[in-house]
């Protein structure tokens, strides 16, 4: 079963314009719910209109959580409040967030916590731009340590990692990552994840690809790139478009 998970970032404006798009995506979703399962990360202004309305084709998650519980926090939204509304899946570490200054010890909190509602994490790793001499490995590796090392043993086989490489995502995006750019790094994880746990445990570990995936690029980061799912930001904004990708990496099946 692929995991395909929509990151809606900061759209659309209205709950309405929400509910539409995400009504399109659930038609989509359910004709391919033999092959994938269909989760959209939305502002969490809409979740609670969201998940009132649809009920069938798509779960829906949210996109950072608190790292403690604390109310002194204007602004955020924590892991209980999550659960309340309904969500079954929340974005975690995404490389928007870190840019704000969120550390790799807020990551890990927000990611026990969310365990701790029942919820599954996304967690989001990535180096920001790659060098020649490979130390580009070394800040991935610090990233998915920090998580597999500090969630509690009986608790790690819920996370869900997504191989965000930041200098591939966004409209900014320097370039698109390579098919065998994804499947090298997504096989460097799963040896850190053994390192830290146990094969059988990392090779049951779903990692995700995300980075400007689209309809064009999806089969292949499916198929030859060594994700379990994609996580992708502009074109599940696009319903036409996200369909056309449900339906081409349903291909790969
Ligand atoms: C993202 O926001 O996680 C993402 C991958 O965005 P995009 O697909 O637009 O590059």
């Amino acid at each position: 079963m692929i995991l395909l998970v929509g990151n809606w970032k900061m759209a659309p404006n209205k709950s309405t314009e929400a509910i539409n798009l995400a009504k399109k995506i659930s038609l989509s979703a359910k004709t391919y719910k033999k092959s994938i399962n269909t989760v959209i990360c939305a502002p969490y202004i809409h979740l609670p209109f969201l998940i009132k309305n649809i009920k069938t084709g798509i779960s829906f998650g949210g996109q950072n959580t608190a790292s403690s519980e604390d109310v002194a926090q204007t602004g955020f939204i924590n892991s209980s409040m999550l659960k309340s509304y309904g969500a079954t899946y929340c974005i975690v570490g995404h490389s928007e967030v870190r840019a704000h200054g969120e550390t790799d010890e807020q990551i890990l909190a927000s990611t026990i916590s969310i365990l701790q509602k029942n919820i599954i994490p996304i967690v989001c790793v990535g180096e920001k731009e790659r060098d020649g001499h490979g130390w580009y490995l070394s800040s991935v590796k610090e990233q998915v340590e920090k998580i597999f090392l500090g969630v509690p043993k009986n608790q790690i086989k819920k996370i869900v990692l997504a191989y965000e490489p930041v200098w591939a995502i966004g409209k900014n995006a320097a370039r698109e990552a390579t098919v065998a750019e994804s499947r090298e790094m997504i096989m460097f994880i799963r040896k850190v994840i053994a390192d830290i746990t146990d094969e059988k445990t990392a090779k049951n570990t779903n990692i995700l690809y995300g980075g400007s995936v689209n309809e064009q690029n999806a089969f292949n980061f499916i198929s030859e790139g060594g994700a379990q799912g994609l996580l992708v930001g502009r074109v599940s904004l696009d319903a036409k478009r996200f369909s056309s990708l449900m339906k081409s990496i349903s291909l790969s099946q």
